[in-house]
């Protein structure tokens, strides 16, 4: 058949976003012949260039099949294309290119596909319980990159020589397997490996497998290398094993995460909403918080003690997958770190650091390049949060409406560190890095900025970081500026970049009212700050409100100790006489000589500090509430008064006060003390909060509400407080893909130096 030379045309396409390594080219392929189009796509620095060439109508039509359904892990941010001239090509070919400014994104790590494991479990296929099966939909992508482009050389697959089997499906664009960098099988990939500290025993292949089991079932703790890192593995049903993890952890309360063979046996613990479910089992595969169900009693009471939730998830990788079909029963799968240290990804230091921990390891040899924790999520009130953002979300990568700035690095707080790349119009987010304590902690840091760095060819022009001075990423900022004078330094208010890494993440370029209540942050005024509402843009805030300040005794190191906080408050509210006249069970909890110590203390303001920390209050109350025990994890007071507030059900509420520019507790805090109920205080608490929200927001009536900061993370008030928002008609916005604690700092801080360095024409 002729076709009529007006209907034959040819167009270039740009496809920029996450394009690389994630099957865009196999799939443009496959689209260009179904479609009987001629031409050519290769990749280049900045995504996928197309030529096709052919009828006028299947070209529209192969133009909307790429934007109405790219590849499940490819996301399109901007696709250009225009007419040019006929070249009269044979066929349509994918393009082998050259190239050196990786500016694409790179993809997460991804949970392995259905058609992987339908593969995996086949006992004729090639790769039947092939612990590294993945194709072109699945497998390791961050952890195991070196440098950009994603591809096999430049990643840890380097050192394996494909088979002749494995390479045919590598070079065949049909196949699901086409340019899977981490392409491999039984001939010619990696293996794993039974290894112990003792050299008591090892095992290779399936046997590993097998033993591992065994020791899991005989109710030892066990290490499994998996994407990202070593879990900490035990039988969660076996409360003796369970003990044993958290002697030997030394993490006696701190919830801990189980991984479930399947989304029933999950339910058979857990009520699971719809959302939930779609969750647990999207191809990031976080870890979820669900509802533990009140007569459950499969799981050991020692899983999340004092909390109605447990953090849930499924297998993710073929090798999670092998073991828990073979076990048939839920095991503990923990972060291997010490406490809040970042992930351990190599086999040495496993033993080295945790030899009392755990005596035997189910080892792999493809290296972990990146380390990555588990990501958890959330989902409240009709959206999911993200409360730890790292594999299967990380690197999160977005665009702005700032096409041109200079090359900013944003450094982020001190706790659940990650840090924010902002050039070029790209804003790219690290994963979670973990608690900055440590020299250990601060070399993986780094390591993160290295990385990043390497993977964009990037120099920062800008480096951003918090006020608080005793920060390690303050202190290491101001040495990075000592190095590179030539390299501007600018530091943002803690709270204010909570603010804006919300405001980031929706682009937002309005002034809005945003609630910031955390732990603490270094205030403008060298207070500590967490209890604050500011209006704030893009270029400034303006603080309207705040948690009325109390005298923290014992400073910062007041943290872990909630009955100290409390009797810091009642020393705001009374006089020393007054206090020891109480009769009550807090009161009774302190010698009399500890309190009269701690009074003057605080009367001559040693070790003290100011505050207006509404995660402090929280700690206050928890201790009210008869919580007298120094906490064990950050958060725990929160989740504890969480717990008991959806287990005792008010309506009623105390009543804060709102004064000049700020928020008094003074009477709240009476009332609790003259509280019958106990077990009513964490509910009354939560709804007084919600309601002091709701009427702040309400005397700015045209403001867009933010809220944002560590306290969000409490799912009980969050729902109560967007109920009223929605009652009242209050437009409001909390991150979903960013987390509102302090992981999400960088990235504020990254929005907001982006806005100083830029004037008008840099936007798009
Ligand atoms: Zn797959
Ligand atoms: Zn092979």
């Amino acid at each position: 058949m002729l076709l009529s030379a007006e209907s034959i045309c040819r167009k270039k396409m740009k496809v920029s976003g996450v394009v690389q390594g994630v099957g865009f080219r196999p799939f443009i392929y496959t689209l260009a012949k179904k479609y009987k189009l001629s031409g050519f796509v290769f990749n280049d620095g900045s995504g996928v260039v197309i030529e096709v060439e052919g009828e006028n109508e299947n070209i529209i039509n192969f133009i909307q099949n790429i934007e109405t359904s790219p590849p499940p892990l490819s996301r399109i941010d901007a696709c250009s294309s225009e007419a040019i001239e006929l070249k009269f090509d044979d066929e349509f070919v994918i393009v082998n290119s050259q190239y050196n400014t990786p500016l694409t994104m790179l993809s997460p790590d991804i949970a392995m596909c259905d058609e992987c494991k339908r593969e995996m479990f086949d006992s004729k296929n090639r790769r039947y319980m092939y612990p590294f099966i993945n194709c072109i939909n699945c497998g390791p992508r961050y952890t195991i990159v070196e440098h950009l482009p994603y591809d096999r050389k430049n990643t840890s697959m380097k050192s394996f020589e494909m088979c002749d089997e494995c390479r045919k499906e590598y070079e065949d664009p049909t196949n699901r397997r086409y340019h899977a960098q981490p392409i491999s099988c039984y001939a010619c990939g990696p293996k794993i490996e039974l290894v112990s500290l003792m050299d008591e025993c090892s095992a290779k292949d399936a046997e590993a497998i097998e033993k591992i089991c065994d020791c899991i079932r005989e109710g030892k703790t066990v290490a499994v290398k998996g994407l990202g890192g070593f879990h900490l593995i035990c039988d969660a049903t076996n409360e003796k094993a369970v003990m044993l993890l958290r002697i030997n952890k030394h993490r006696p309360t701190k919830p801990l995460a189980v991984m479930f063979e399947t989304i029933q046996d999950i339910q058979k613990v857990c009520t699971v909403s719809k959302r939930e479910k779609e969750l647990l089992l999207s191809k990031e595969r976080p870890i979820v918080l669900a509802k533990k169900k009140k007569n459950q009693n499969l799981l050991c009471k020692y899983i999340a003690p004092n909390i109605n939730t447990i953090g849930v998830f499924l297998p993710y990788t073929p090798l999670h997958e092998l073991i828990l079909k073979k076990l048939k029963s839920p095991i503990v799968a923990t972060s291997a770190n010490l406490s809040d240290e970042p992930i351990i990804k190599d086999q040495r230091e496993l033993f080295q650091k945790l030899p009392l921990v755990v005596g035997v390891s189910l080892n792999h040899n493809r290296d972990i390049v990146n380390g990555c924790d588990d990501s958890v999520m959330m989902h409240v009130a009709n959206q999911n949060m993200t409360l730890r953002l790292a594999r299967g979300f990380a690197p999160l990568s977005f665009t702005t409406k700032i096409k041109k700035s200079k090359n900013i690095l944003a450094l982020g707080a001190q706790q659940k560190s990650t840090v924010t790349l902002a050039f070029n119009g790209n804003i790219v987010m690290s994963p979670y890095i973990g608690d900055l304590n440590t020299v250990d902690s601060m070399e993986y840091f780094e390591r993160t900025i290295e990385t990043f760095q390497r993977f964009y060819n990037f120099k920062a022009d800008v480096v951003v970081c918090d006020k608080h001075p005793k920060y390690e990423t303050t202190k290491w900022a101001k040495k990075y500026i000592q190095k590179n004078p030539q390299c501007e330094l600018i530091q943002v208010q803690h709270h204010y970049a909570h603010a804006l890494s919300t405001m980031a993440e929706y682009n937002l370029d309005e002034e809005v009212l945003a609630f910031c209540f955390d732990g603490t942050g270094y205030g403008d005024d060298g207070v500590l700050w967490g209890g604050e509402v500011i209006l704030a843009t893009n270029y400034n805030y303006r603080r309207v409100y705040h948690l009325e300040e109390f005298l923290l005794i014992g400073g910062e190191k007041a943290i872990k100790e909630p009955r100290r906080v409390a009797l810091s408050l009642l020393f705001e509210i009374f006089s020393l006489e007054e206090i020891y006249s109480m009769q009550n069970d807090f009161v009774a909890s302190f010698e009399k000589q500890e309190i009269q110590t701690l009074y003057l203390m605080r009367k001559r303001a040693i070790n003290s500090v100011k505050t207006t920390s509404v995660g402090r209050l929280f700690d206050a109350l928890y201790a009210l509430s008869g919580f007298l025990e120094p906490l064990q994890y950050e958060g725990e007071s929160g989740m504890v008064l969480e717990s008991l507030s959806c287990e005792f059900q008010t309506k009623k509420k105390y009543k804060f006060e709102l004064k000049n520019d700020y928020i008094s507790c003074k009477n709240l805090i009476k009332s609790v003390l003259n509280e019958e109920k106990k077990e009513l205080i964490a509910g009354k608490f939560i709804n007084a909060l919600a309601d002091i929200i709701l009427q702040i927001s309400l005397q700015f009536p045209n403001k867009r509400v933010v809220l944002s900061g560590g306290v969000f993370q409490n799912a009980d008030l969050l729902k109560r407080v967007i109920a009223m928002f929605e009652k009242n008609s209050i437009a409001y916005t909390i991150a979903s893909k960013v987390p509102v604690n302090d992981s999400g700092i960088s990235l504020g801080q990254a929005f907001y130096a982006l806005h100083q360095n830029s004037s008008k024409d840099d936007y798009e």
